[in-house]
């Protein structure tokens, strides 16, 4: 690999009661979603432009406008996967990412291994180039929405 880049991605959805949770394209246990256009998965959404970032790309909301009907209550995996075409245009690949989950609720450390399993699959690296942290706030978040922020490097 003789050139890398550095991404970096920001994403947070209010949670809305009775919509299905969805982190890193894996349904969790919640009595709570994540309110948005899409299914609202804050790490696929980080991750997302995390990559576009790095190739220097236009952001997810400027690709993927939350006035398409198309999109409504779309899995955000398409937009993993327009980023990832993208970078392989370019002729990059991910070398490795990481992402902290900022929630009170619900916990996320039981649900990490099957995370950094769906992430891998989702990008075709070992599941040891992924980390997923998850951070509580100690009340300071309380329980009204999800953030995530996830840095990714590429190379070529
Ligand atoms: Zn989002």
């Amino acid at each position: 690999m003789t050139e890398i880049r550095v991404g970096f991605g920001f994403d947070s959805h209010p949670i809305e009661e009775g919509k299905k949770l969805f982190l890193g394209g894996v349904q969790i246990e919640s009595p709570f979603g994540l309110k948005g256009h899409s299914d609202g998965d804050v790490i696929l959404h980080a991750l997302t432009d995390a990559i576009l970032g790095a190739l220097g790309e236009k952001d997810i909301g400027q690709l993927f406008p939350d006035t398409d009907e198309k999109l409504k209550g779309a899995s955000s995996e398409i937009f993993l996967k327009e980023a990832l075409r993208r970078a392989k245009e370019k002729g990059y690949e991910v070398v490795n990412l990481d992402c902290t989950l900022i929630a009170d609720a619900p916990k996320i450390a039981p649900h990490k291994e099957r995370i950094r399993e769906n992430l891998s699959r989702l990008l075709g690296i070992p599941k040891e180039r992924i980390s997923i942290k998850g951070k509580r706030t100690e009340g300071f978040c309380k329980t009204e929405g999800i953030v995530c922020m996830c840095v990714v490097l590429l190379g070529r």
